[in-house]
């Protein structure tokens, strides 16, 4: 290796294999525990989605943060950012922003672990792996920024949505339908409507009553 390095960073391509743009050395970190060094990464990482919004394969994923030497491993510590892609969910039209995800990750060197104890809490505790030179740190953003993938993406917070009679888009046309009935009341609504049918002219009568009343009074 070409020894220590003041400031960790990623993609030293100079060996002929391809690295990846997350991959740090952190042979000199962990030489010395308790070090600290400031990072700031950036490239893309493939097949980050959810069902309804991605991070677009060539889009620029980066991180800025640190990494710390520990008894146990390298703690990895900052903000991952990306840009995310997706359809509205109330207008059908392309929704976008930008996703921020808090990262702080205690990564663990199997080495320095019996075998037993490795993966031993099941998948969800099983700690991030670090190499005695090289710690990858494109899985933990991965993980992090799928989490903040939006579920439900809106193209903006205010999306007044398509109607739902004639799919208008409400945000660029208004239409002339009628307000949709809230369909939790329609059914309740459909019984009472037959219910005053049933009562109508009796009502009739007392409403006519009460106005003629009401327009006695008035003169
Ligand atoms: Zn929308
Ligand atoms: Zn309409």
């Amino acid at each position: 290796m070409s020894g220590s390095r003041g400031r960790l960073h990623g993609a030293p391509r100079e060996h002929g294999h391809r690295r990846g743009p997350f991959v740090l050395n952190v042979r000199s970190l962990r030489a010395r525990p308790g070090t600290r060094h400031e990072v700031h990464l950036a490239g893309s990482i493939s097949e980050m989605y959810v069902s309804e919004a991605r991070v677009p394969e060539d889009a620029e994923v980066r991180f800025d943060g640190w990494v710390e030497s520990t008894r146990g491993g390298v703690t990895v510590a900052g903000v991952a950012t990306a840009p995310w892609v997706g359809v509205c969910r109330r207008c059908l039209e392309p929704a976008s922003g930008v996703l921020s995800a808090e990262i702080r990750e205690l990564c663990r060197d199997p080495h320095d672990l019996d075998v037993a104890g490795w993966g031993d809490g099941g998948d969800d505790d099983e700690p991030y792996a670090v190499g005695r030179d090289d710690l990858d740190v494109e899985p933990i953003l991965r993980d992090a920024c799928i989490l903040e993938l939006p579920l439900a993406p809106l193209c903006s917070d205010t999306c007044r949505g398509l109607c739902p009679t004639c799919g208008a888009n409400r945000n660029r046309d208004e239409c002339s339908c009628d307000p949709p009935i809230d369909p939790r009341w329609s059914a309740l609504a459909g019984r009472a409507g037959g219910a005053a049918s049933q009562v109508g002219d009796e009502e009739r009568a007392e409403n006519e009553g009460e106005a003629g009343q009401a327009e006695q009074e008035g003169e």
